[in-house]
């Protein structure tokens, strides 16, 4: 190991043999923790090329069980976001998509640095499952049409491993790094169609638009030659997604959407991830036809009741969609002190605010106040007057609420002048190429 981290550090390309040697050792708890974070950081510092990135990827995604989904009729869609702040679209789409028949047996993970994650805010449900045993996952699939769990201990063992190391390692902003551990949990999820978000953007883990086409690429090109059918979008992760951040302010928001109401950004990305899911799935032959179906999706109450059904047969308390979640003992506003309009929102500032109110983890092993969080109340390109009320602050422990409020006041711009207005949804990488929109 020592000679691998040496030869990453000076910049060289790894062997096949070594890159192999690195991610078994690691599963199999052969090769220490201290000893992987100076390789993955070495990898941070110095990339990998594309060998060396589909080489990794395939040896992660070796590292356990390949799901076998043949016994649910259809085509089977996932879809994988890199992360952001905010972003619950998977909770929205889910349903949207499998309530058009498509069905969906998605593997989620949890929040990563500044991220949230999909599992972490499912789990605001008292009583849901998400580490389901992989028969009885198919059968809810068969039999609801969507189940959406934790990555299981067997599929990806090595991402799972290094998941977790790199949150707490600052050694998740890479893009070989990024590439591998999502395609190769995805390809062990056993999907046959994967639609990737790829965000850009001050909260998202690759920041620039070229890195994060980038980073597309890679991944379309590491799943097309596995022989799925695999498609990205860029959206922007400039602002976070929508007005939640935090678990279960998050679902709160996720049925708001669902239920027609919800804010337009979210709306308007998640009409096109579960257009493109659709399209991909082939449940009808051009996009504008998907579109019809997603928008109906939500329109007829279809996706909500899906939502719902999935909640229950997973074993949680499905009323909460109804009556609300629990909420933090400590509800506080975030005020400006200053007349202008929003200039930026840095999304990252914003989940590390969020974190700081207890809704993610510093430590690997930390627990989650799911009642913690913040309700943006102004965006991006909102005038506001000084005394207005930016955004709601939820927590259980008043301590933490000077960091959130310091890191807010980093986060939100004032300034004399509007700023440009920026697409929700950037560009489409396929097989065949990049559409900018
Ligand atoms: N999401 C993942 O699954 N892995 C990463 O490395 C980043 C985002």
């Amino acid at each position: 190991m020592y000679d691998i981290i040496y030869r990453k550090k000076q910049g060289e390309a790894l062997s096949d043999e070594e890159i192999r040697f690195f991610v078994e050792g690691f599963t199999k708890s052969e090769i220490p923790d201290y000893q992987a974070s100076a390789l993955l950081m070495a990898i941070c510092l110095k990339g990998m090329d594309e060998r060396e990135t589909t080489t990794l990827t395939n040896a992660m995604l070796r590292s356990g069980d390949i799901a076998d989904l043949s016994s649910i009729p259809g085509i089977k869609v996932d879809k994988h976001s890199t992360g952001g702040v905010g972003d619950k679209t998977s909770l929205i789409i889910g349903p949207m998509v499998a309530s058009c028949g498509v069905p969906v047996a998605k593997m989620s993970g949890r929040g990563l640095g500044h991220s949230g994650g999909t599992v972490d805010k499912l789990e605001s449900f008292p009583g849901i499952q998400t580490a389901i045993d992989p028969e009885q996952f198919r059968a809810i699939v068969r039999t609801t049409g969507i189940a959406i769990i934790g990555q299981s201990g067997d599929i990806a063992p090595a991402d799972k491993k290094l998941y977790a190391l790199r949150d707490v390692t600052a050694t998740v902003e890479s893009l070989p790094l990024i590439a591998s551990s999502i395609m190769s949990k995805k390809l062990a999820a056993g999907s046959d169609a994967i639609l990737l978000d790829v965000k850009t953007g001050s909260g998202a883990f690759m920041k620039t638009l070229v890195d994060s086409i980038a980073l597309a690429q890679a991944m379309v090109a590491i799943g097309v030659g596995s022989g799925k059918r695999v498609m990205a979008l860029i959206t922007d992760m400039d602002t976070p997604l929508g007005n939640a951040i935090g678990n279960a302010l998050e679902v709160e928001e996720v049925v708001a959407t669902l239920s027609g109401h919800g804010p337009e950004d979210l709306t308007s990305v998640c009409m096109d991830l579960a257009s493109y899911m659709l399209l991909l799935a082939g449940a009808a032959s051009d996009i504008e036809s998907c579109r019809v179906l997603a928008k109906d999706a939500i329109a007829s109450g279809k996706a909500l009741e899906k939502l719902g059904a999935m909640v229950h047969a997973q074993g949680g308390d499905a009323s909460l969609l109804k009556t609300g979640f629990p909420k933090a003992p400590i509800i506080t506003e975030f005020k400006t002190t200053v007349n202008g309009f929003i200039t930026s929102m840095n999304a990252e500032l914003c989940g590390m605010a969020s974190l700081a109110l207890g809704a993610g983890r510093v430590r690997k092993e930390d627990s989650i106040d799911y009642s913690a969080g913040i309700i943006l109340h102004k965006k991006t390109g909102d005038f506001v007057a000084a005394g207005e009320v930016l955004a709601i602050l939820h927590t259980s422990d008043e301590k933490r609420l000077h960091e959130a409020q310091e890191l807010l006041t980093e986060a939100i711009t004032i300034g004399e002048t509007p700023p440009a207005v920026t697409k929700t949804v950037l560009a489409v990488i396929s097989e065949e190429g990049v559409t900018m929109l």
